[in-house]
């Protein structure tokens, strides 16, 4: 059976590259019929953030990458908050204990400083590994005698992992392949800290067997933790998950890892829910305030490494999860383009239909205190739709629909009015009092005036808009024309040319 977890600490705001995590061990989970579960790692106090579990929680909820189990929801496994399972960690401390991966280390901070600085001064770099462990402080050096006097006088210990020396380890990888890794290149690291919270490195390997987890999908930055983690499963006598470790997020230049700070500076912050970052203090704007749709963002981000058949590029969530192949998730970082996520979400705006941009124009809150009918937004929204990358945008480049201009263009003063042109509009707009209003007899309207008075369409077309949008751009004048009605028409022209 396949299990998949995402497993976050709550140490700050999520980012992009942890929702496509998320997204990547969801989409698996689902193809596979599997289950995919939430579980928060915060055994790490010191940089726990208040709030940052929901608002995980909420993110992934908005995106629509629904966990099967969570703290939200419970579970079979349950608790998946690591800081309620502190009494199955020391059960299982003291199973490795029994074995020979572990070993009970007494050295104090101050005294693994002192030791580090020595072989700074020799040019050495200190690792407390199998080179070193026998003349330091723990139950490999000393006697059995000597670890019972310091446990009874209640010394402070951690329980370090005891590397293995020399050993090849093969690894597979489903993403990156396979390699090997010596032994000797690494440390033994701690397993129990002082306090006797387990670190990351065991509650997350405990939790993924207690929790039957199949596959380990995380980001590329675990990769060197990976021996570690296959060599617990071994001293536990445990089978181990699969792994597969996602590459970075690079810059929009290409180069290097995308960061928050990147996030602020294209415009686009990359978090999809209002949150104070931890380092900054800043609120956080997310994707969701920006006005983005989330099965934009989610098809956005999912393309951050896997490419769906054909190259298609818009894909929903059940096509995704119908299609997806952990072994074709790409082994190169992949570049994040602030402005193709643009285009993600105009190509879902133009997807809706115009019932539905309607509801969502009318949540604007600058919209909604106009009050204006449905009829007369549905105008507008098929006119706006096909030229806007966000909802908001048909009330931004529509302004002149919901109000008069107060100023003109400069430069489409210059081009389009003349001495005659106050004169022309006022005629035009005696012709127009008696008219219908109607995009199509407006437009015959205005052809036949032009002709009458010898006049090039644009002569006549251009400063009408000028005096009706206040620039040279929008949509067809007469449909401007029919949606703003006569009245407001004949005021903006009067105003216009006094
Ligand atoms: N708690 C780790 C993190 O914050 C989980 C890493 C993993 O998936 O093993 O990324």
């Amino acid at each position: 059976k396949v299990r998949v977890r995402f497993a976050p600490s709550p140490t700050g705001a999520l980012h992009l590259g942890g929702v496509r995590t998320a997204l990547y061990d969801y989409l698996f989970a689902k193809n596979q019929g599997g289950e995919f579960v939430l579980r928060i790692e915060d055994t790490d106090t010191a940089r726990y953030v208040e709030g940052a579990e929901d608002y995980i929680m909420n993110s992934l909820e908005w995106c629509g990458i629904i966990p099967d189990e969570s703290p939200r929801i419970g579970g079979p496994y349950a608790p998946y908050r690591q800081s309620e399972r502190r009494d199955i960690y020391d059960r299982y401390k003291e199973q490795i204990l029994k074995t020979d991966y572990a070993y009970l280390a007494f050295d104090t901070p101050e005294e693994l400083d002192a030791i580090r600085k020595d072989f700074e001064a020799k040019g050495d770099v200190f690792s407390y590994n199998y080179q070193t462990r026998q003349q330091l402080k723990n139950s490999i050096s000393l006697s059995q005698e000597e670890v019972q006097k310091l446990l009874d006088a209640n010394i402070p210990y951690v329980v370090r992992f005891k590397m293995p020396v020399d050993r090849t380890l093969n690894l597979q990888d489903i993403i990156r392949g396979n390699f090997s890794v010596n032994t000797n290149t690494l440390d033994d690291k701690v397993l129990i800290k002082n306090d006797g919270m387990p670190t990351y490195h065991f509650a997350n390997v405990v939790d993924d067997f207690e929790m039957k987890i199949s596959h380990v999908i995380r980001g590329e930055e675990w990769l060197p933790s990976m021996p570690l983690h296959v060599l617990l499963y071994e001293a536990m006598n445990w089978e181990a998950p699969e792994f597969a470790h996602l590459s970075l997020i690079l810059k929009p230049e290409g180069k290097g890892k995308l960061s928050k700070r990147d996030g602020a500076k294209f415009g686009f912050p990359v978090f999809p829910m209002d949150f104070k970052d931890p380092e900054s203090g800043e609120i956080w704007k997310g994707y969701k305030e920006s006005g983005y749709f989330p099965e934009a963002f989610i098809n956005m981000t999912a393309l951050l490494g896997w490419t769906p058949a054909n190259d298609r590029e818009i894909i929903s969530m059940d096509e995704m999860i119908a299609e997806f192949d952990l072994h074709k998730v790409h082994k190169a970082g992949a570049r994040f383009d602030p402005q193709k996520a643009k285009w993600f979400n105009q190509e879902y705006l133009k997807i809706k239909s115009n019932e539905e941009v309607l509801e969502l124009l009318k949540e604007v809150d600058e919209v909604r205190s106009l009050n204006l009918s449905d009829d007369k937004l549905m105008k507008i929204v098929s006119l706006m739709k096909e030229r806007a990358t966000f909802v908001i945008d048909i009330y931004n480049d529509g302004k002149f629909f919901f109000e008069a201009p107060t100023t003109y263009d400069e430069k489409a003063l210059k081009k389009a009015w003349n001495d005659t042109t106050s004169a022309v509009l006022k005629d035009l707009s005696v012709k127009l009092e008696t008219s219908e209003f109607d995009s199509e007899t407006l437009k015959e309207a205005i052809h036949h005036f032009a002709e009458e008075h010898s006049l090039g369409m644009g002569k006549v077309m251009m400063p009408l808009r000028l005096a009706l949008v206040g620039e040279l751009k929008g949509p067809d004048v007469p449909d401007i024309m029919n949606i703003i009605g006569k009245e407001e028409t004949l005021a903006r022209i009067e105003k216009a040319i006094n």
